[in-house]
């Protein structure tokens, strides 16, 4: 789990507070797998369209609202349409398959389900995963009524707009995956004992029982944050991430992510001075 908030974003410059009464899932409505892509488009001063509390991919869950900081609160959000919804429930969108075309509405066509049906359960157990988290440090009960609603449901209870996600995906894939579900799974998971405590160790012996290549994976994990990062202010105002993207020298993508050996020396080559 990654926290990236959506500083830039008029929601989180308002800054409001709610008391969590529950949870609502949704999903994009757009084939797009990357949160990252997401994250880039609402972290703008103009974007005033919607801002969410976290967005779940298949292979990284990032938190972009503050959500796990007071038990019982977390800042408000725009993502149910309307006011019953966002004053009380913290909303978490999961991204979907690029292996689906939307053919209007909440209907899509199918192009690949068997690598659609991998991305929604990877995203699926992840989104159960931080549900999970967030009942446990709120206190909630996810079988308790209207603790954990879709944003389809929330609609039908005349609490959010009217929507169908996530369930649409669901249904259109052939899955008999539910709401009722999602709910027995989070409660299932939260009958077990917390991950967090098994994590009572301290650094060093954490650090100790790292293998070289678990170590590795913990800096990509540290990269991928790092390559989420806009670039910094005093490099617009020089502008030399910008000449270097025109040169060709990059690809203009992630400017605060470390360079490795092998992207230095390709950039010496590409200006020449190998030869
Ligand atoms: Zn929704």
């Amino acid at each position: 789990m990654t926290t990236r908030y959506l500083t830039q974003n008029p929601c989180y410059r308002l800054g409001r507070t709610i008391r969590v009464r529950g949870l609502m899932l949704h999903s994009v409505g757009t084939p797009q797998p990357d949160p990252l892509v997401f994250i880039r488009q609402f972290d703008s001063p103009d974007y005033t369209r919607a801002c969410v509390h976290g967005f779940v991919g298949p292979e990284e869950t990032w938190v972009t609202l503050p959500i796990l900081e007071t038990p019982g609160a977390a800042m408000r959000g725009w993502h149910g349409g309307m006011t019953a919804s966002n004053d009380a429930y913290i909303g978490i969108e999961m991204t979907e398959p690029d292996t689906i075309r939307y053919t209007g509405g909440a209907s899509f066509q199918v192009l690949d389900r068997e690598a659609a049906l991998v991305h929604v359960r990877q995203v699926l157990a992840r989104a159960e995963d931080l549900f999970t988290r967030l009942c446990r440090f709120h206190g909630l009960d996810p079988l308790a009524d209207g603790v954990i609603l879709s944003h389809a449901e929330g609609g039908r209870r005349g609490i959010a707009t009217n929507h169908a996600d996530p369930e649409h995906l669901w249904t259109g894939l052939g899955m008999d995956y539910t709401m009722d579900r999602f709910r027995r799974n989070v409660a299932a998971r939260l009958a077990q004992p917390s991950k967090e405590e098994d994590l009572d160790m301290t650094l060093e012996e954490l650090l100790d029982q790292l293998t070289d290549q678990q170590a590795h994976q913990l800096m990509q994990k540290a990269h991928r944050h790092a390559a989420s990062l806009p670039e910094p202010d005093w490099s617009q105002t020089e502008g030399g991430w910008e000449a270097a993207t025109g040169l060709g020298l990059t690809d203009g993508t992630a400017p605060e992510r470390p360079a490795k050996r092998a992207e230095v020396a390709a950039m010496l080559h590409r200006l020449g001075l190998l030869e």
